[in-house]
């Protein structure tokens, strides 16, 4: 691991910080971040990773954070109520209490989880997801770059692997690359030359998992897919915003009659028909007719309207539409849009699944501008069924709750 020589060490000396009473009042009820707007006063400047300690206005611990020069959220806590050594046995009992809450996925035929969710597994900008034997380490903040050594360190002792990858959000990979670490780096073993099989409820994926989106799989809709293989017998299935398949591939082996996946990446959709191929043993993947649409899906879902196509079960899982509070707005529009679409395409008595990834975004704004959608759209959705996060991406924060889903039948007025 020669190439982690060159990382800087943690700073020896702590920054104190001082901050407003409110977020005094939202550290003490366990909230991660600190914003630069928040801070009163602090002992000296800090470079990406330096520990943070804050103190009260009575100049007690409130907590200790990873320090960000270049994030509004200046300070991303690490511990809180209690002082304690950041180091390489403070990260392995992190992660061992993180690796507790997974272990009912293993018997579940599932090799392929998230083992860290960053701040609501206490480890906050870190993610960490498992691929069978490969697992991906994704950084976003250069603070964690002093403390990568402890980490790897950790890793070892409670993931023992033959091989981790470096992912690197792209403003982390342009203050890395000084220390010679780029995204997608093996850190341990070879990267892989073709992509990383892994199993997902007892069925077979393969993930691209040093250039695909996040890590190279979207685990955290794992209970969802679950879900549209119990509905999918016998059904005609749309799968928009499809990436590498995961809703078709589960549909097909739920017993759908057909499956269209939609998407507007086409080597997206070429690893969504290389999934449904990895489980061809299957003998309903195997009868299942399976179609690749690559187009925008506003475009496609107009288009499928007017030649008067319909299905029997819709999916709609678009990507993040609000990356700031400015978009919220916008991304309402497009998930009303969406909603209206879905239905417009849904037979008599089909189902619509409508799924939102936006954190901005809250699970009453998104449920009540879909439901609204489909009432002005002529095609009501009854028997509504609401869903949240998976075991393996647990919510510790209110912002940490982004992922909501609702599964309902289209009614006919
Ligand atoms: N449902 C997937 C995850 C979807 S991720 C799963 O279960 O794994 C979002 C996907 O939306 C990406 O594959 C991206 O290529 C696609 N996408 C983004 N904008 C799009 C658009 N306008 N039209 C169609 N697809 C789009």
């Amino acid at each position: 691991m020669t190439v982690l020589d060159a990382l800087p060490r943690p700073a020896q000396k702590r920054i104190a910080l001082h901050v407003a009473p409110a977020a005094e009042r939202a550290l003490r009820a366990g909230h991660p971040w600190v914003f630069e707007s928040a801070i009163r006063k602090q002992s000296r400047e800090g470079a990406p990773g330096d520990l943070a300690v804050i103190f009260d206005a009575k100049d007690r611990f409130l907590a200790v954070g990873l320090y960000d020069p270049a994030s509004p959220i200046r300070v991303r806590v690490l511990q809180q109520g209690q002082s304690a050594a950041i180091d390489r046995a403070w990260f392995a009992d992190r992660l061992s209490a993180a690796a507790a809450i997974r272990e009912p996925l293993a018997a579940q035929g599932t090799t392929g989880y998230r083992l860290v969710h960053g701040e609501n597994d206490g480890l906050p900008g870190l993610i960490l997801d498992r691929y069978a034997d490969t697992l991906v380490l994704k950084l976003y903040t250069a603070a964690w770059l002093p403390h990568l050594r402890d980490v790897l360190a950790a890793l070892d002792e409670v993931h023992p692997s033959p091989r981790l990858i470096l992912r690197l959000s792209r403003g982390v990979a342009d203050l890395a690359a000084p220390y010679g670490l780029s995204d997608g780096l093996a850190l341990v073993g070879d990267a892989p030359d073709a992509p990383v099989i892994f199993e997902e409820n007892g069925l077979r994926f393969a993930a691209d998992v040093v250039h695909g989106h996040k890590t190279g799989f979207f685990f955290d809709q794992r209970d969802n897919r679950a879900r549209v293989r119990d509905l999918a017998a016998g059904r005609r299935v749309l799968d928009v915003f499809a990436y590498s398949g995961g809703f078709s591939v589960y549909a097909a082996a739920g017993g759908a009659e057909s499956v269209l996946s939609v998407d507007v990446s086409a080597p997206a959709l070429e690893a969504a028909a290389a999934n449904m191929a990895l489980n061809a043993d299957n003998p309903r993947v195997q009868d299942a007719k399976h179609d690749i649409l690559v187009e925008d899906a506003f475009v496609a879902l107009e288009r499928l309207r007017a030649e008067g196509q319909v299905f029997d079960l819709v999916i709609v899982d678009p990507p993040s539409f609000a990356k700031s509070a400015a978009e919220v707005d916008r991304a309402l529009a497009s998930y009303a849009r969406l909603a209206r679409l879905a239905v417009g395409l849904a037979a008599e008595d089909g189902m619509v699944v409508l799924a939102s990834c936006s954190s901005r975004v809250t699970p009453d704004q998104f449920f009540e501008t879909v439901t609204r959608a489909a009432d002005d759209a002529g095609r009501p959705l009854v028997w509504p069924y609401r869903t949240g996060h998976a075991l393996d991406h647990p919510v510790g924060f209110p912002e940490g709750e982004y992922l909501k889903c609702l599964y309902a039948t289209v009614m006919d007025e």
